[in-house]
């Protein structure tokens, strides 16, 4: 019998894919995570990316940009692990160093970037692919990047906004904003990966399963930054272990409590959902 088009996870639902910490775990156990974020104008989406992660629960961040980006994340999170003589290396993306990759909040569109992200979705771990991640996939030479995503074995999840997934489909972002669940839909398809599309109503596309509507949020997330720290809550659960779909569904849904949580319902910025995304884990778990 075919399945319910459409789900609305509940508290219950994400307590039951959330991984518990194992008293026999080990921060390498409970998930490495890399983080390939920010660029010398952009510092701000790596520390909040970094901090998403962190304050999901993750083993350990390790945290590779520029030298000037991994100062400030490292300032701002002293438990991220970046090795300032060269950051880049501390991702590095042999076998066991890292259960996942976030790649793009803030990082840049040049072309060293886009070789960066050929490098990544070549590799075996699980990837998350946001913000100039995306663009990178469909601007110049775009069409070989994203022919990558069909390939790749391991999880790939992609965390488009309307706008980003408007040039993702080259279709007009009205249109996507209009049929959201389809056009998250056939992305999934498309790409042959998981799609998990902001705004309103947040919704999860996956090849050949149900999507997923995300019943938390407010639109008091509408304000910059908060994406970022989506981007590292999901990636600290795919670290974790959890299949992109179940990763997006459960970071989705923690991400909408926090921005609730955050300051009662008034106004919050993307730094406040760092304080309660804690709140909002221990709240389901
Ligand atoms: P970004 O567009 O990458 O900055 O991400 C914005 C974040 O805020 C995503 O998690 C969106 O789902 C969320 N968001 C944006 N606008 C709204 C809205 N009107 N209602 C609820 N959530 C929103
Ligand atoms: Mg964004």
């Amino acid at each position: 019998l075919p399945g319910p088009a459409l789900v609305r996870p509940q508290a219950v639902d994400i307590a039951a894919l959330l991984p518990a910490p194992g008293a026999e775990q080990d921060k390498y156990r409970r998930g490495v995570l890399g983080v390939r974020a920010g660029s010398d104008p952009y510092r701000g989406a790596a520390v909040l990316c970094v901090g998403g992660a962190l304050r999901t629960g993750v083993g350990m961040v390790r945290f590779g940009g520029g030298r000037g980006v991994a100062d400030q994340v490292i300032g701002r999170w002293p438990e991220a692990v970046a090795d300032l003589r060269d950051p880049q290396s501390s991702t590095d993306l042999s076998p066991g160093r890292v259960a996942a990759v976030v790649i793009g909040p803030g990082r840049g569109t040049h072309p060293a970037n886009a070789d960066e992200l050929r490098a990544v979705l070549d590799s075996e771990v699980p990837v998350l692919v946001d913000a100039d991640g995306l663009t990178l996939l469909t601007g110049g030479g775009g069409g070989p990047l994203s022919a990558l995503l069909r390939e790749r074995a391991p999880q790939t999840l992609l965390t488009p906004h309307a706008g980003e997934l408007s040039r993702l489909l080259d279709v007009d972002r009205v249109d996507v904003e209009a049929r959201r669940l389809e056009h998250a839909a056939r992305a999934a398809d498309r790409f042959g990966c998981t799609v998990l599309l902001k705004g309103s109503t947040t919704v999860i596309a996956h090849p050949g399963a149900p999507a997923v509507a995300n019943p938390t949020g407010t639109p008091l997330l509408a304000t910059a930054g908060t994406g970022d720290v989506l981007s590292g809550a999901v990636g600290a659960l795919m670290a974790s272990g959890l299949p992109a779909r179940e990763a997006a569904t459960c970071g989705a849904y923690l991400h909408g409590r926090a921005a609730s949580l955050a300051r009662g319902g008034a106004p919050i910025s993307a730094s406040d959902l760092l304080d309660a995304l804690p709140l909002a884990v221990a709240e389901v778990a």
